[in-house]
């Protein structure tokens, strides 16, 4: 796990309740409820969903109804649970019907999403579907094309894995679509170790061959 001070873990609770009012988008007008997120606030991994649901608006968490259940078991196929990850939304309020989230709304609510990243340092962020894994590789490249496939990215100030993923809700109905799920997720393991280990020291002599190193892509947008 990670090592996050104790203030920092103060300043996730004091962010999440600064946001329980949020207005800066036209779907605070029909929520229930602002829905933060959820979980281990030191998780090395994080998931990234699209927007909360009829459930989650109502409960105040994501991720409750029958993609939650699938999330949790695809979990405990990797010896984890929920409560050791930290699960979120691109959106944190429902959009209506359970529309697809607007580009004006993502834009509005992902200083939120950036911002729990940070505080939170995670080593692997998984994306969950389209929306988030467009958002946070700042690529229009669908899901079908890059899931399973990770990338170093930094979001925020943080460097971290990124590893898309189906979203669970597709998966629910499209066995052959959950075969890939679970496969995608069960490389999580690996990328969890891989992300751990600490950087090899550069060989001086590799190092003048190489030069200078390419600043890391840079996606965040405060
Ligand atoms: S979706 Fe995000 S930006 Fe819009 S009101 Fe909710 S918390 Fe605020």
């Amino acid at each position: 796990m990670s090592a996050v001070p104790i203030g920092q873990l103060d300043e996730l609770q004091a962010y999440a309740e600064s946001t329980a009012g949020c207005t800066r988008c036209r779907l605070a007008q029909g929520r229930t409820q602002v829905v933060f997120g959820s979980g281990n606030p030191r998780a090395d991994l994080m998931f990234v969903g699209e927007a909360p649901g009829f459930h989650e608006d109502k409960q105040g968490l994501p991720f409750v109804g029958q993609a939650g259940k699938l999330l949790e078991r695809l979990l405990a196929g990797i010896g984890l649970s929920r409560q050791d990850v930290y699960i979120a939304n691109t959106l944190k309020c429902r959009p209506p019907g359970n529309r697809d989230p607007q580009p004006d709304e993502i834009e509005a609510c992902e200083p939120h999403l950036f911002r729990q990243i940070e505080l939170i340092e995670p080593r692997v962020v998984a994306t969950l579907g389209n929306f988030a894994t467009k958002l946070l590789t700042g690529r229009p490249l669908g899901i079908t094309r890059v899931h399973g496939q990770e990338q170093e990215a930094t979001l925020g100030s943080r460097s971290v894995v990124l590893y898309p993923l189906y979203h669970p809700a597709a998966a629910l109905y499209t066995p052959a679509m959950l075969k890939v799920l679970e496969s995608d997720f069960a490389r999580l393991p690996e990328l969890l170790g891989r992300a751990v280990e600490p950087p090899a020291p550069p060989l001086p002599e590799l190092a003048l061959v190489a030069g200078p190193q390419q600043p890391a892509e840079q996606l965040g947008l405060f």
